[in-house]
């Protein structure tokens, strides 16, 4: 099974703090099932850096601003809506290339956020609702799901 997976789970240093989310329990499931797992890290194949500003959807959710309605913006208030699309796009390239089964992704993000999104106020409130790289992968057809939601059954 080829599993697309947010990179930050897996322990690359890829979060807009320069560090990661190793998340043992994906891990474990990842070496006991056959699983060959792809990490993505769609806000660096966007082209933002590492480590960047934190970032959060203003005005909807990943659905939103694919259909131009909604906006990617950081904390300082620059719009970095276009880096998400691309991100987004390489994500997808890769699913595509990889004939990915599935994506696990971490929840909140404005990229891999997957049910559950910070709401825009950079309040640490979160609404639901999925990131632009999520959005988009469902969009194309692909399962997606948050590791929040994964239990032991890939
Ligand atoms: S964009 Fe996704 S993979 Fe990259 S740091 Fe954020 S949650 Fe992790």
């Amino acid at each position: 099974m080829i599993v697309l997976v947010s990179a930050c789970m897996l322990g690359v240093n890829c979060r807009y703090d320069g560090g990661n989310v190793r998340d043992e329990k994906l891990i474990t499931i990842i070496e006991k099932e056959n699983v060959v797992p792809i990490p993505v890290c769609p806000e660096q194949l966007g082209g933002l850096p590492t480590p960047r500003k934190k970032c959060e959807i203003v005005g909807g959710d990943g659905f939103d601003v694919l259909e131009g309605n909604a906006r990617v913006v950081s904390e300082d208030g620059v719009d970095l809506t276009e880096h998400f699309l691309k991100g987004a796009e390489e994500v997808l390239k890769i699913a595509k290339i990889v004939k990915a089964d599935l994506a696990v992704m971490r929840d909140g993000s404005p990229s891999c956020g997957c049910g559950r999104i910070y709401d825009g106020s950079f309040s640490g409130k979160k609404v639901e609702g999925y990131g632009v790289t999520s959005a988009l992968l469902i969009r194309n057809g692909f399962r997606v799901v948050s590791v929040e939601d994964l239990n032991f059954q890939l």
